[in-house]
């Protein structure tokens, strides 16, 4: 199948470049867990600098925090985690696999003799569904008693609305504003998979925005729109993006409306974004179960009100893998086959490659000061290993928008050729103007 293949491919590549490894994979791998590499790392780290930018620095609406991974075992009570956060599952006794009891594949009712197993075929081994909770469990303290039970994380929001009135008096925001973070989560995830995808360890990019109620349809819209075009303008191809809104039998209780922004995979359409009317769900509860009250004194109009919440919820894995399946091309240039990373140049883990055409005539030693001179400002990588072809390439499966070529000519004039990743195009750049001259094409 055409599009599994690519999938593979990308895996590959994501492995042979070092943007993602599996997880512990000289022990066999841990499943669904998965560690960036050098450029990985990098680009996630841009990406997530990026959202943070756009979030925190470029408004004045909107607070940072970096609240903690494990919290007050009752916060999950009031978020409805402990009760809620379950899916009932299905297993399978005679192949051991396991299903969510909705899998569209499941024929018949799980726990009668009609049901079949869609892994083994065999009738009437599915048991009836049984509910499993999606959060890790861990123990605070030497003793594993039940008194210390906390939980890992499970989404990032409950750290926000617990910090919600910290932040407002600290910050001196007025409602409408927004608190951003940005940090890990965990879920026991039963059926991971597509690669990054679905993990069970993830970093959520989280904005809640506190509005009065009554105007939270007008912010839900308008934050709907802005996270739609944050994407835009990141590069993501426009055809590939859609939005799905969620009818009445999707909507978590809480939510008043709540739109996925997807993304086609070349596994299908899944949501990599979602933006939430969450009403005043999440803080009336925190307001019930811990007995603080969490209203706000409107100091224009002398009204209290519990705030309503517009939530953006991101997953930094889910985007770093719609760029990376959203850059991946082969196409075939100079005769010769290529694969190439189209970043944006600006999420780009390397910025510019540094190449002597031959080690030798003093090649190498004005490309390296010229990676000296660079090192520091921009990402670069020094290569003088094998034909500049091979270097070109290698550059183009890292996704590096700039390779920068010491020639003959370099050595007597001080000059280099600037090779554009996309179109080839091949500048001859002044050595004292390179750092300039490449900020003005990162900036465009
Ligand atoms: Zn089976």
């Amino acid at each position: 199948m055409a599009n599994t293949s690519l999938m593979d491919k990308i895996v590959s590549l994501a492995k042979r470049r070092g943007f993602i490894f599996q997880s512990s994979e000289i022990y066999g791998g841990l499943g669904s867990v998965w560690d960036y590499g050098p450029l990985g790392v990098e680009l996630k780290r841009n990406l997530k600098e990026r959202w943070w930018r756009s979030m925190v620095y470029e408004r004045e609406d909107i607070e940072g925090i970096d609240a903690a991974i494990l919290m007050h075992p009752r916060v999950w009570e009031a978020s409805g985690h402990v009760a809620g956060f379950t899916d009932p599952l299905v297993d399978c006794k005679q192949c051991k696999n396991r299903f969510r009891a909705d899998d569209p594949r499941l024929k018949g009712t799980p726990g009668e003799p009609d049901a079949q197993c869609p892994v083994c075929g065999s009738k009437g081994t599915l048991t009836a569904p049984r509910l499993f909770n999606l959060m890790f469990k861990t123990f605070m303290g030497p003793v594993e008693d039940s008194a210390a039970v906390v939980y890992l994380r499970p989404e990032t929001a409950q750290g926000i609305y617990v910090n919600y009135l910290n932040v407002l008096q600290a910050s001196r925001q007025k409602i409408p504003f927004g608190i951003a973070q940005i940090g890990k989560a965990f879920r026991n995830e039963i059926t991971p998979g597509n690669f990054t995808f679905r993990t069970r360890e993830f970093e959520q990019m989280e904005m809640q925005f506190f509005v009065k109620p009554g105007e939270d349809e007008r912010w839900f819209e308008e934050w709907r729109a802005a996270r739609m075009q944050w994407h835009k303008d990141l590069g993501i191809a426009a055809e590939k993006l859609r939005f799905h809104r969620h009818g009445k039998d999707e909507l978590a209780h809480y939510a008043k409306d709540a739109y996925d922004v997807e993304y086609e995979f070349p596994f299908g359409w899944q949501e990599f974004e979602g933006i939430h009317n969450r009403t005043d769900f999440d803080l009336s509860r925190h307001q019930e179960y811990s007995g603080k009250k969490l209203d706000y004194l409107d100091p224009a109009t002398n009204e209290k009100f519990v705030p309503y919440i517009i939530e953006t919820s991101l997953g930094a894995d889910r985007l770093a893998l719609v760029v990376l399946v959203d850059a991946y091309r082969e196409e075939e240039v100079e005769g010769e086959q290529r694969v190439v990373l189209r970043f944006q140049p600006s999420i780009a883990p390397i910025k510019v490659g540094i190449f002597p055409l031959v080690r030798k005539d003093g090649m190498p030693e004005l490309a390296h000061r010229i990676a000296d001179g660079l090192r520091g400002r921009l990402t670069i990588f020094y290569d003088e290993g094998g034909s500049i072809g091979r270097r070109y390439r290698r550059q183009d499966e890292a996704g590096t928008p700039f390779g920068v070529t010491v020639d003959g000519q370099s050595v007597q004039d001080q000059t280099v050729t600037v090779r554009h990743r996309d179109t080839l195009k091949q500048d001859r750049v002044a050595a004292d103007r390179l750092l300039e001259y490449l900020r003005s094409q990162l900036s465009g």
